[in-house]
């Protein structure tokens, strides 16, 4: 028997309408004749809910806790999706996290997945359960409590029965109709992508497009799972989506298939550090420390034993990167002269696999910039990455410049 998943987002449950829409969706399959696991997300809106609820009693709250109240909303879409199923004659029942049992770690609220073992929903299957909807984003901890997976952990959640069970596909049903060449509120030209490949999806979710959780993602690309991106508000088709998969199953692509962009970015410059061996270890260890996400870095040119360093992170770090560095010059660990927080800086990037084989894809970027009179303020490249710091108020002009230069709106 084929499993398929499917895992519906918060704005696909979000009311017992939109459970039935999504249920008919899950008939479908069924009746194409695959056994279905169903992820489900809490009803739109009700997870924050939950953690202001939590906070509200405290805000330094039992972390055991914060997951057993936090988790509550997949449990009641769960229990309401398996009985509308029921209503349309379709064998199926609802699974708490616990009782499948999906395994994690003893990370409250950000707790790993260890282990899904596979033989109670398959014995059901085998009596002839044709559906097993299982609450997204909760586990069990090696001590016997409830954990959740992070913020938007379903995803992962779906990724993980895929790979368990070996699933022929993972389908995760949204409000976006597939991942775009960019955001289309941005460029209007912006195009959906057929299939996208997991190492660019990745570096577009972590760049901001909240349509995966990151670590769904890391998930299928270790285990190779097809993973498809959908809209559950538009009609069923085959081609329906973005299909994020292995490099190997994407023929034809462009050289840059995304521009993704970071408005939360500062740019913090350590004027007049001395320039020893060590001097970078001084000050990035204490930032990781204080917990501050760095991302790009540059050194300039030494002069009479001294120079500046620049870095980037996100906007609501500064205060503690500021902190963690006067605290460790104050130790004698580091000196400098001046610390200078940029907090108007935007960051764009462009990312595509096709980068590895193509050179010249940094000089038309920093070209197409230079055209529209952007200046740049900071750059970082990896293999299939390259992103620039620029003023936030050029932020838009970047990516419509950029997407056009690169002939995003067609595809290859
Ligand atoms: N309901 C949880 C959240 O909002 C998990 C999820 O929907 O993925 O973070
Ligand atoms: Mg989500």
């Amino acid at each position: 028997m084929s499993v398929l998943v499917m895992k519906f987002g918060g704005t696909s449950v979000a009311n017992i309408d939109r459970i039935r829409r999504a249920a008919k969706r899950v008939g479908l399959e069924v009746a194409k004749g695959h056994d279905v696991i169903v992820i489900v997300s809490a009803m739109a809106g009700k997870t924050n809910e939950l953690v202001g609820w939590v906070n509200e009693i405290s805000p330094l709250h039992d972390a055991r806790e914060y997951d057993a109240v936090v988790s509550s909303g997949e449990n009641v879409t769960a229990g309401l999706m398996a009985l509308v199923l029921q209503e349309m004659e379709i064998p199926a029942r609802s699974w708490q996290g616990w009782q499948v049992p999906l395994l994690t770690n003893s990370a409250h609220s950000a707790a790993r997945i260890e282990e899904i073992p596979t033989d109670n929903i398959t014995a059901k299957f085998a009596e002839g359960m044709r559906v097993a909807v299982v609450a997204g984003f909760q586990g069990l901890s090696p001590e016997g409590r409830i954990t959740t997976l992070g913020r938007g952990g379903s995803d992962t959640t779906a990724v993980a029965f895929a790979a368990a069970f070996d699933a022929v596909r993972c389908d995760i049903y949204t409000d976006v109709d597939g991942v775009y060449t960019t955001d289309p509120r941005i460029a209007s030209r912006a195009r959906k992508l057929d299939r996208i490949a997991f190492e660019e999806m990745l570096e577009l979710a972590s760049l901001g497009a909240k349509v995966l959780q990151t670590r769904s993602v890391e998930l299928a690309m270790r285990y190779n799972v097809r993973l498809r991106v959908l809209s559950s508000f538009e009609e069923p088709s085959d081609e329906a989506g973005t299909l994020v998969c292995a490099e190997e199953d994407i023929m034809e692509s462009n050289v840059v298939s995304g521009i993704a962009y970071s408005r939360d970015e500062a740019k913090m410059t350590l004027v007049s550090v001395a320039d020893r061996p060590g001097i970078a270890a001084a000050i990035f260890g204490p930032l990781a420390e204080a917990g501050v996400n760095v991302d790009m870095i540059i050194q300039n040119i030494a002069e009479e034993g001294r120079t500046d360093m620049t870095f980037s992170c996100p906007t609501d770090q500064v205060k503690r990167a500021e902190k963690a560095l006067s605290d460790a010059r104050a130790a004698g660990a580091i000196n400098y002269h001046d610390l200078i927080a940029d907090t108007d800086v935007a960051k764009v990037s462009a990312v595509g696999i096709g980068m590895r084989s193509q050179s010249g894809v940094a000089a038309k970027m920093f070209k197409t910039l230079s055209d529209e009179g952007i200046n740049i303020k900071v750059i970082a490249t990896s293999e299939i990455k390259i992103s620039v710091l620029i003023d936030r108020k050029y932020m838009e002009l970047a990516v419509q410049a950029l997407h056009d230069a690169f002939g995003l709106d067609k595809a290859a």
